[in-house]
């Protein structure tokens, strides 16, 4: 059967499909909604419940959330963080990553966040009626006039990654796609087909195969005591990561503001796994079996009294997840009438906590450029597009090299790597330290048709550019011109 559904109308005469509603999708609908402009998302999956520990949000990103005026409830869902602690699994210091002036010199402290607190937050300010769940995107074409993309409906949450699991088809039409929709992103591979078919060359590294080199398992506790747990008064979301001696391992520990204690284990696999994406099927967040990884740090002593072993035992299975990870960086973000962000274009280890930080400020510049956007035209999409891509692409690809860089640093193994830690995580001069932070934070973007955040730090934020289609409203007077 096949039914088709138009987005609805509003004052903006562009209508644009957001395929995802993860960080990245529910986001930009709350940018769009802001703008006024004529937006849908489709979601497979049937109900929102991202599994999985902490997030924490940078300072780049509490820039916008305090424009968007939903600084405050996050805030108070949050714990603030100052610094990384790396101990080896004896507890011994390796060093310290400090970030303790984050808010003096970039005007807003690090929060973290359970991930589900924050995706029921974000989801909470998008309207209902806008997020269109259970509807798996499995296909777009596109042209000079339009884009139009078939969904199989009517998924139940266990069908949401199953090929053949419903013959129920229904298409949205648009003049905007947006691929919101997370690492294997299927708006992306429909994208580069689409390409090929018009007889464009999409670069052999874009279309290589997954390589999967690490497993990871996640979990959250149930609410703990205080008594049981005295961390937990602190309020306090500096959290510690412990590096296994023996094996490439690493445990990750954090103390949650909703009273629960959250654990990571990120381990190396001794052999990488290499997917063609066509075939790969995706159970993202899903909760699997992971008493192999867990065994090998049970023993490792826990920070917070006991061993990771009893926090384990306070992990109930449904808050417990396994992924594997890989990382890649896609060169080609748009063509035609569809544009790529977050986890679709530039998937990171999680080592160095931007995944979703590094999606959020996607999400503002691609809607910075769509604010005002004159016509439906391909000419006029084309230039947001372009302009997207500039502004954004190359602090994406700094930002993805340095997270590499931080995964390998945690995960090689012998003398050399010891000294390297020893040196980078507790020898690194202050100046040396502050300049890389300074260059990561530099970014800090925000919604040009909104009046600017009110958060002040030593450290500005690099100029604004003029966004492409702009034409007046509460803009800040340092932005510079094109
Ligand atoms: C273990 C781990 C720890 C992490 N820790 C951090 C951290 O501390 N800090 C940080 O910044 N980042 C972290 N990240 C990364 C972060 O989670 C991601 O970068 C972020 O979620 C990306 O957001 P996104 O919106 O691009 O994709 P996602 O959040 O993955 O959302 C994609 C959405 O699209 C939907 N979807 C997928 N395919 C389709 C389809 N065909 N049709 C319709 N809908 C579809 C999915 O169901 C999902 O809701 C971590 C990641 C992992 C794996």
């Amino acid at each position: 059967m096949s039914t088709s559904s138009d987005s609805s109308p509003s004052s903006s005469k562009v209508k644009i499909i957001i395929v995802g509603a993860g960080v990245c999708g529910l986001l930009t609908a709350i940018h769009l909604e802001r703008a006024g402009m004529d937006y849908v998302v489709i979601e497979k999956a049937r109900t929102l419940s991202p599994l999985g520990s902490a997030l924490s949000l940078t300072s780049a990103a509490s820039y916008i959330f305090d424009q968007l005026g939903i600084l405050d409830e996050l805030a108070a869902a949050s714990n603030p963080c100052a610094k990384i602690d790396y101990l080896r699994d004896d507890l011994s210091k390796v060093g310290i990553m400090d970030s303790g002036d984050n808010r003096g010199r970039y005007g807003y402290s690090s929060l973290l966040i359970t991930r589900p607190t924050f995706y029921q937050i974000l989801l909470s300010k998008v309207p209902k009626e806008k997020i269109h769940f259970g509807k798996r995107m499995i296909a777009l074409k596109q042209d000079e006039h339009s884009v139009e993309i078939e969904c199989q409906d009517n998924l139940d949450s266990s069908q949401d990654d199953d090929p053949n699991a419903s013959d129920t088809i229904v298409t949205f039409k648009g003049d905007i796609l947006i691929g919101a929709d997370g690492a294997y992103s299927a708006v992306r591979r429909s994208l580069y087909d689409d390409m090929q078919a018009k007889g464009l060359t999409v670069p052999k590294e874009d279309l290589a195969h997954l390589r999967f080199d690490s497993n990871c398992v996640i979990g959250v506790t149930d609410v703990l005591t205080e008594e049981e747990y005295p961390v937990l008064k602190e309020k306090n979301g500096d959290f510690f990561v412990l590096i296994g001696k023996e094996r490439a391992i690493q445990v990750y520990l954090f103390a949650f503001a909703e009273n629960r204690l959250g654990w990571q284990i990120c381990g190396q696999m001794d052999k990488p796994e290499e997917v063609d994406e066509k075939d790969f099927r995706f159970r993202d967040w899903t909760p699997v079996a992971a008493d192999e990884l867990c065994d090998m740090v049970r023993h490792f002593k826990c920070p917070y009294g006991g061993t990771v072993g009893d926090l384990m035992d306070r992990t109930p299975k449904e808050r417990l997840s396994k992924v594997r990870l890989e990382d890649k960086y896609f060169s080609t973000w748009y063509h035609q009438r569809t544009v790529l962000m977050g986890d679709a274009c530039h998937k990171h280890l999680p080592f160095g906590g931007q995944g979703a930080n590094q999606a959020i400020l996607d999400s503002v510049h691609l809607a910075n450029q769509l604010y005002g956007i004159p016509s439906n035209s391909l000419k006029d999409v084309t230039t947001s597009f372009k302009t997207y891509y500039g502004n954004r692409s190359p602090s994406a690809k700094d930002v993805f090299k340095s997270t590499s860089l931080v995964a390998s640093i945690l995960s090689k193994r012998g003398f050399v790597s010891e000294v390297v830690r020893w040196l980078s995580l507790s020898h690194m001069p202050d100046f040396f330290n502050n300049m890389a932070m300074d260059a990561m934070n530099a970014d800090r973007p925000y919604l040009c048709f909104l009046p600017p955040p009110s958060g002040k730090g030593s450290i500005k934020p690099k100029p604004q550019v003029v966004p492409v289609h702009y034409k007046g409203g509460p803009i800040a007077p340092s932005v510079t011109a094109v």
